[in-house]
């Protein structure tokens, strides 16, 4: 591999006499990963599911371990095609990536509004995703494409998604979040085994460039924080100006510094643990007297902005669902187009960049209404008409590639197919038929 001598000099300098080991690990493959998602399967099927993606017949794994004891696994082979992956019971992602999240220092009940600020292509969003209500920002457009699809694979329900610079973000958003994570556009150097293309990007010139637009991201971070609120910073490099220079920088900032590991950051390295570099921090704002004060609830429903369907339109999704879904309970709004429902006590929505609200369930065409993939995927427990598998078999696979497939006994209406009990995607069934609603772009070939 052909590094910078910039960059070896540099790393020569940090490491001393680790130097050449470091070095070496650019020869080791490197290590792959996935978490479970444990908001879709429950602890003790998570065995049976890790036998069954072994033995998969569209998986080739050779080898697997557990990350600590983590909901995680390290293995060697090749993962994606098979159920488990399609019903978004596992998300591939290096084990060094993973830490920032496992390690948090501080108590997370579950009810924290959380903030992740650089989110794409969503490996942190998903861990977060596991906690609670999460905005997942990416500025990219095609990569917030990316973030957008992996958490709708993922099944979560309460993600907003929005495209906007932190600065924006901070503007409407003051001391709202409990949590932040910003997982910072970095020079990358913890990525050169995995990503060789990142090594010709590379340059002095573009570490400081990168540290410089980590202080304008952190800033708008910190303006965010609930008050008693705490924020998670990472990188995948090992460039101090961007990590322990960063750590300094957060404090001069007004907060104060968490220990993890009796150090106040982590860093780390493929020579000595496996997985990439990454670099973690983590930081708490300082309470103020009027910290209860910040803790808002937002229901959608009583959000003027959101526009209510017609009485017309909900006659008709409940003419079209009348076999499979009772709509009573759901507060559908129209959105871009489509008809979407948004959990109560979610993120409040800000006026600009949104490019996920809730769940998408469809829209009208010619006077009927089309189920949406999002729906059948992230809301299967209100269809009545559920076909669940538990095995690999042949007729499974044959939904998966796109095919009709026939299940006898199953009544006529919309439903889904769910695998250890998280949506697949949707059919429609009429004598034990069911036709396939899977959509074409994520089908296996
Ligand atoms: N957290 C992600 C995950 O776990 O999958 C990885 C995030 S990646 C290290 C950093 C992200 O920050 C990139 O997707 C990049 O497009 C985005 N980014 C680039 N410039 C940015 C900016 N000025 N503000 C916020 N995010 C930015």
């Amino acid at each position: 591999m052909n590094l910078p001598v910039d960059f070896t000099n540099r790393m020569k300098n940090i490491l001393g006499n680790e130097y050449e080991a470091f070095i070496a690990s650019f020869d080791m493959p490197n290590v792959k990963a996935f978490h479970i998602n444990t908001k879709r399967i429950s602890k003790n099927q998570i065995s049976k599911l890790i036998d069954n993606t072994l033995s998969s017949p569209l998986n080739d794994i050779t080898s697997i371990s557990q990350v600590r004891d983590y909901n995680s696994y390290i293995y060697e082979g090749k993962i994606g095609r098979c159920p488990a992956s399609h019903a978004g019971l596992f998300y591939s992602q290096d084990p060094s990536a993973m830490l920032p999240v496992v390690d948090i220092p501080f108590e997370v009940t579950g009810n924290e509004k959380i903030l992740d600020l650089c989110a794409a292509p969503g490996g942190k969003t998903s861990q977060l995703s596991m906690f609670g209500k999460v905005l997942s920002n990416e500025v990219v457009p095609s990569r917030n494409k990316i973030l957008i699809s992996n958490i709708e694979r993922m099944g979560y329900l309460s993600n907003l998604v929005t495209k906007a610079m932190p600065d924006e973000l901070a503007a409407y958003y003051p001391s709202y979040f409990d949590i932040i994570l910003v997982d910072a556009p970095c020079s990358g150097e913890g990525m050169f085994r995995k990503y060789p293309e990142s090594i010709d990007e590379w340059s002095l010139d573009n570490v400081k460039l990168c540290a410089d637009r980590q202080k304008d991201i952190l800033s708008s971070a910190v303006t965010m924080l609930k008050p008693g609120g705490h924020l998670i910073y990472s990188t995948c490099t090992y460039a101090p100006e961007e990590d322990e220079d960063m750590v300094e920088f957060i404090s001069s900032l007004g907060l104060s510094k968490l220990k993890i590991q009796d150090s106040y950051f982590v860093k780390c390295y493929p020579h000595v643990q496996q997985g990439e570099g990454q670099f973690y921090a983590y930081f708490e704002k300082p309470a103020s007297e009027d910290s209860a004060s910040f803790d808002t609830i937002y229901n959608p429903s009583q959000d003027k902005s959101l526009k209510k369907p017609s009485n017309k339109i909900l006659d008709i999704i409940r003419k079209t669902l009348k076999d499979s879904v009772d709509i009573t309970n759901l507060n559908i709004y129209e959105s871009a187009g489509n008809l979407i429902t948004i959990p109560d006590d979610y993120i409040k929505l800000p006026p600009h960049g949104i490019t996920k609200a809730g769940i998408i369930l469809g829209n009208i065409e010619k006077d009927r209404f089309v189920p949406h993939h999002q729906f059948f995927h992230c809301l299967p427990h209100l269809f009545k008409i559920q076909v669940n598998f538990e095995e690999e078999t042949e007729e499974l696979y044959k939904y998966l590639h796109g095919e009709e497939i026939f299940v006898d006994g199953t009544p006529t209406g919309f439903g889904v197919i769910t695998y250890f009990g998280a949506a697949i995607g949707g059919f429609k069934s009429v004598n034990g038929r069911l036709k396939n609603y899977y959509p074409k772009g994520l089908r296996n070939q």
